[in-house]
């Protein structure tokens, strides 16, 4: 087949993820678009797959991205003609321990609250839904009946069809080889058979994602591991229809196929492939059997079905998979190249996710934005730390080797670090600093007292750092605390236009006389929320902006992406520039002021300025923010004054009980006060008005902002949604987010964060009530509330107003 000289959108790769994404370009946006595969449909790693299709992940969106999937592959067949090898066998998951008990009770309670009934069975259901199951060992099990298996070459054949019938054009044995880039953009695609223009690129290269991304100068950080399953003879007493097992204890998945079983693992000693380049000819192949790896596998399977030990292997399969370092599939739009999308890295779930990623890849790749909140995929989650392939292996066997281990709250990845470390690393070690990583940084979460041991003891229930954390939320409401918080990410807009810029990107009111400072979201086309960041305005053309950690990429990428055409302004990343040190608590002023000579009082200094003082002889920043609660400032000084800064402090604050204090006393902190954590409370699915965040939005000034038409459109219409806070009093009860909220007993919605407050000695969550038909005060007022905590029903109070504090007085004072 010849080349078109010119496609709308070219498509690289004839995988699941490629064929989906074309399929749904063709049938929903009637997208001129060609597909490009350098062998033949199927031939990388999308032939071999086993061909589970789970559908609950810990993200509502990626689930609702994998339930799409299972509906999508249902139907298919009567759209084309060719099936998909659809089975809803269910899905039971084995617990032989009490932490993955309490695990699945958790899970069940999460696809609860994001609409599936997964149900927990007792050994003996087990034993009846699976008779060739040795159950003696288990606790228990989740059983979700709408989970399934279906046939990897069919469905993605079938994906193809459906978009040929859609008019996408599919070439096969044609490689990419390289692009014409003008402009930091991709003109043109240049392949073995000659050059295609075209104005957007869909990089659904499969483990050749990496380097097909490289010719476009874009990072896709993954990592091929080689992944084994047998296929056995049929197993006598083996039902078609018997469910999916997956027995993380035991490390092993089971499927049934051909009346025989497909069985494989997951071993914490995972075996990766080339750091190089994947070779060009690869297509069909797999590597050597290595049935020693796998005999750890074999073990465990025959403890679990014992006529696996009798049964033949008709075939083992030794295949490539791109796995990545956190787990979670590389999304979206590449922050180094506006017109290259990226669909890889599925970690062995690619077949689960196909259909929801192409449907929505092809959607972002239409509108230039996510359809949806699908931050834990997005590309934008990575940084320049990325492009170390050594860093990104080590990781991602770390999260390979973790597949099947009990995910206890709040744990932390142990390889790669310390990667990044503020100057202060060593003086807060020597305080007895346990440290958590975020976006490569170390970052203090808590300090052990004198006679503990400085590090995490993971449990399901409170954890050994519970009291201690305590201590450092007291003193911060009583006393000072001083967090280092070097890692925020931080930028600088200037120039003549960097107003009219940031009046345009930011929902609140940025135009303000130099020395103020703006809390703010920046919103999408449909009013979600994709940042929410602080804006402090240095002079008239000069504006510094402050972000989490771990949104750097994606905040900066938002920012350039939004700079409205034409205008006269530069965008920095200063991140490295500046250290950042937060003294927060009531006697913060006590302290600074012996810091410094500049004024600090209320009135020279009020809540929502800054200013330039001098500590320790270097310039910094102050910022009167707080993300606690408290009196207090951020400062900001040139990295390398971090030191003397936090020395100085040290010293002044000493008569005020100064300390440090770390991130998981700043979680606590932040849940009394109500302040909303981006990626959680709030997300591209959620609007200022839903959140509660409507006071942030400039809509009374006649200036046009991205989001604001949205805005307008919904505003005289009944919420659906509104943002709540909960607290429980039950002092055993641990809340860790998703737990779902019953008013009156029926389900209204889930928490989006949840934890513990010491002021108010109860546990505390956040989330959404919802509400088809819309909802107001008196319904929101007028139900008597519980939580489904992993899965036990307890009363729970709602609340709308800031928990600690309300009217801010702590804050302003
Ligand atoms: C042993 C094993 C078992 C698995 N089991 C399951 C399972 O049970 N359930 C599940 O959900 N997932 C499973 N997976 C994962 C699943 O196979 C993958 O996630 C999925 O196939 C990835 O699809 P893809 O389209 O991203 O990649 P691929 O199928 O590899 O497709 C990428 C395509 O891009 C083409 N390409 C690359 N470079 C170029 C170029 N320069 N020009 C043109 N074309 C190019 C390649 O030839 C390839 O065909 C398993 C994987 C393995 C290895």
């Amino acid at each position: 087949m010849t080349l078109p000289s010119h496609a709308e959108i070219v498509v690289i790769g004839g995988g699941i993820i490629g064929c989906s994404t074309a399929y749904h370009l063709a049938r929903d946006h009637k997208a001129d678009v060609v597909l490009l595969e350098q062998g033949t449909l199927t031939s990388g790693s999308t032939w071999h797959a086993a061909g589970l299709v789970g559908q609950l992940r810990s993200s509502a969106s990626i689930t609702r991205v994998l339930k799409y999937s299972v509906d999508l592959y249902k139907g298919l067949e009567a759209e084309t003609g060719l099936a998909t090898g659809w089975k809803m066998t269910g899905c039971l998951r084995l617990a032989t321990n009490q932490d993955r008990w309490t695990e699945f009770r958790r899970l069940a309670t999460t696809a609860r609250s994001f609409g599936m009934d997964m149900h927990l069975v007792s050994p003996e259901d087990v034993k009846k839904m699976w008779p060739l199951m040795n159950v003696d060992d288990l606790v228990g099990a989740s059983w979700l009946p709408t989970d399934g298996q279906a046939s990897p070459s069919d469905i993605t054949q079938s994906l193809a069809k459906g978009a040929r019938l859609h008019g996408a054009k599919i070439v096969e044995n044609v490689r990419v080889t390289g692009f014409e880039m003008k402009d930091g953009r991709i003109v043109a695609v240049k392949t073995t058979l000659g050059d295609i223009a075209c104005e957007k690129v869909v990089n659904c290269a499969g483990q050749w994602a990496r380097q097909v991304g490289a010719m476009a100068g874009i990072n896709v950080p993954l990592q091929p591991v080689k992944h084994q399953y047998i296929i056995t003879e049929k197993i006598d007493g083996l039902s078609t229809d018997a469910p999916t097992i997956r027995d993380p204890d035991r490390r092993t998945y089971f499927k049934e196929e051909v009346g025989g079983l497909v069985m494989g693992g997951y071993e914490p000693n995972p075996q990766p492939w080339t750091t190089g380049d994947v070779p060009d000819e690869w297509a069909f192949r797999l590597f050597d059997d290595d049935f020693d790896h796998f005999e750890q596998h074999m073990t465990q399977a025959i403890e679990r079905v014992p006529a696996l030990e009798k049964a033949g292997v008709k075939q083992m399969i030794n295949g490539p998979e791109s796995f990545t370092p956190d787990g979670n599939f590389i999304l979206g739009v590449a922050p180094e190249c506006k017109n290259m999308f990226v669909g890889a890295g599925f970690n062995a779930f690619g077949i689960a996710s196909g259909g929801g990623a192409g449907w929505v890849l092809a959607q972002w790749v239409v509108d230039g934005e996510a359809p949806l909140d699908l931050w834990a995929g997005d590309i934008r989650r990575v940084s320049d730390m990325h492009r170390d392939r050594q860093w990104v292996l080590h990781r991602t066997l770390e999260a390979y080797g973790k597949h099947y281990a009990i995910a206890f709250p709040h744990e932390e990845y142990q390889s790669g670090r310390p990667r990044i470390v503020s100057p202060l690393y060593e003086r807060l070690k020597a305080r007895g600093a346990v440290f958590g990583s975020k976006l490569g940084w170390e970052r203090p979460n808590w300090f052990a007292p004198e006679g503990e041991a400085p590090r995490d003891i993971y449990s399901m229930g409170r954890q050994n750092w519970f009291a201690a954390v305590g201590e450092e939320h007291r003193h911060v409401r009583e006393a000072v605390g001083l967090f280092d918080q070097s890692s925020f990410a931080k930028y600088e807009i200037t120039g003549p236009d960097a107003l009219k810029a940031l009046d345009w990107i930011c929902a609140n009111d940025v135009a303000k006389s130099a020395g103020r400072l703006t809390y703010t979201q920046l919103l999408n086309s449909r009013g979600g929320i994709e940042a929410d960041l602080t804006v402090a305005r240095l002079s008239d053309t000069t504006f510094y902006i402050v972000t989490g950690t771990g949104f750097r990429t994606h905040d900066l990428g938002w920012i350039a992406d939004h700079l409205p055409e034409g205008l006269d302004v530069t965008l920095r990343d200063v991140t490295e520039d500046f250290g950042t040190l937060s003294l927060m608590g009531p006697r913060a002023r006590d302290v600074l002021a012996a810091a410094t000579d500049a004024d600090v009082g209320n009135a020279a200094f009020p809540f929502a300025h800054v200013r330039e003082i001098v500590i320790a002889g270097h310039v910094v920043r102050a910022l009167r923010v707080t993300y606690v609660g408290e009196l207090g400032w951020e400062l900001h000084m040139p990295i390398a004054a971090a030191g003397d800064v936090f020395d100085t402090l040290m010293t002044a604050g000493a008569p005020s009980g100064i300390r440090p204090v770390g991130y998981r006393a700043l979680e606590s902190l932040r849940l009394e006060k109500g302040y909303r954590a981006w990626g959680a409370d709030i997300t591209p699915n959620d609007t200022p008005f839903d959140a509660g965040l409507g006071w942030a939005v400039k809509l009374r000034k006649n200036t046009d902002f991205l989001g604001r038409r949205a805005l307008e459109a919904v505003r005289g219409e009944p919420r659906r949604k509104a943002f709540a806070g909960f607290t429980v009093d039950d002092p055993d009860i641990v809340l860790v987010g998703r737990e779902t909220i019953l008013r009156n007993g029926e389900p209204v919605g889930y928490l989006t964060s949840g934890g513990y407050g010491y002021t108010l000695g109860r546990n505390i969550g956040y989330g959404y009530v919802r509400r088809v038909d819309g909802l107001d005060g008196d319904f929101l007022r007028g139900g008597d509330y519980e939580l489904v905590v992993a899965m036990e029903r307890t009363p729970a109070k709602i609340h709308f107003e800031p928990l600690y504090d309300p009217s801010g007085a702590r804050v302003r004072g």
